[in-house]
């Protein structure tokens, strides 16, 4: 790739926020994934540590995924460009599944929804219901704090153009799997957009066509766990009205109640 072309493929995004594809290497190095600086918050801040389970920041599973991070360490070297951990309270009895990191935004910064637009409404949110000490994630290091929450994402590795691929929704799946798998029998999922709600349901071992995706929509599932969804807040739905601050409050509100059941 050229310098100007790849400059250009990791622009930041305009309006759509959706950043342009790159054309990507045959091949990845793990040795240039572990020039990111590791173990450098091990537990501090609510970060899982890379502890090769329930999440590794070393891994280069996803050949396309290693490969879109490498070229956007090399243009955005100030950049956290690696797997991003899932953030807040090991004990969470409330769990937010995403999508994946943004580029310019958890894949900056190294923690989910931080640094672009769709973390705005959540933090905001989650410190209205008394899950965070602060209305807003700013960095890794900013104190903020999560209780009874955490957020992670279906795929650990930033897409290009937003859109993993279903193999690579598949493969990332078995540390969504060892989350779970540690999470409290009750607990409740809140799934930001379709693609975290099927990432819940096949980590679950559920079949994706017995529960649809719906604003709103709830279900009790066989092991005891509670799936509520919720539209995704993008900065696409926040901005069309698709979802607003009043219909997040809502969900949140409603797993909130859940919670407690
Ligand atoms: S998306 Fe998940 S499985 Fe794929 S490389 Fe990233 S961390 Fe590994």
């Amino acid at each position: 790739m050229s310098k100007s072309s790849a400059r250009k493929a990791f622009a930041k995004p305009a309006k759509s926020g959706v950043a342009d594809p790159i054309s990507i290497p045959r091949s990845t190095k793990r040795s240039s994934v572990q020039q990111v600086a590791l173990g450098e918050e091990k537990t501090a801040n609510g970060l899982w540590p890379s502890d090769g389970v329930v999440f590794d920041r070393t891994c280069t599973d996803c050949p396309r995924l290693a490969a879109f991070l490498e070229e956007g360490r090399k243009q955005y070297p100030d950049y956290y460009c690696a797997p991003v951990a899932p953030f807040g309270d090991r004990k969470a009895k409330l769990i937010i599944v995403g999508l994946a990191p943004g580029f310019h935004g958890a894949n900056a910064t190294g923690r989910p929804f931080t640094g672009d637009y769709a973390g705005v409404l959540l933090y905001q949110t989650l410190h209205k219901f008394g899950f965070a000490n602060k209305p807003e994630s700013i960095h890794r290091n900013d104190g903020l704090k999560l209780t009874g929450a955490r957020i992670t994402n279906a795929v650990k590795c930033v897409p290009p153009e937003n859109k993993p691929l279903p193999v690579e929704i598949t493969t990332c799946n078995h540390y969504l799997q060892a989350e779970l798998a540690a999470a409290p029998k009750n607990v409740v999922l809140l799934a930001l957009g379709s693609i975290g709600h099927n990432a819940c349901l096949r980590t679950l071992g559920l079949k994706v066509g017995d529960y649809k995706f719906g604003h709103g929509a709830e279900f009790k599932l066989p092991g005891g766990q509670w799936l509520i969804d919720s539209y995704h807040c993008s900065r696409y739905n926040t901005n069309t009205g698709r979802l607003t601050t009043d219909m997040f409050e809502a969900v949140f509100a409603r797993a909130k109640a859940l919670m407690a059941d």
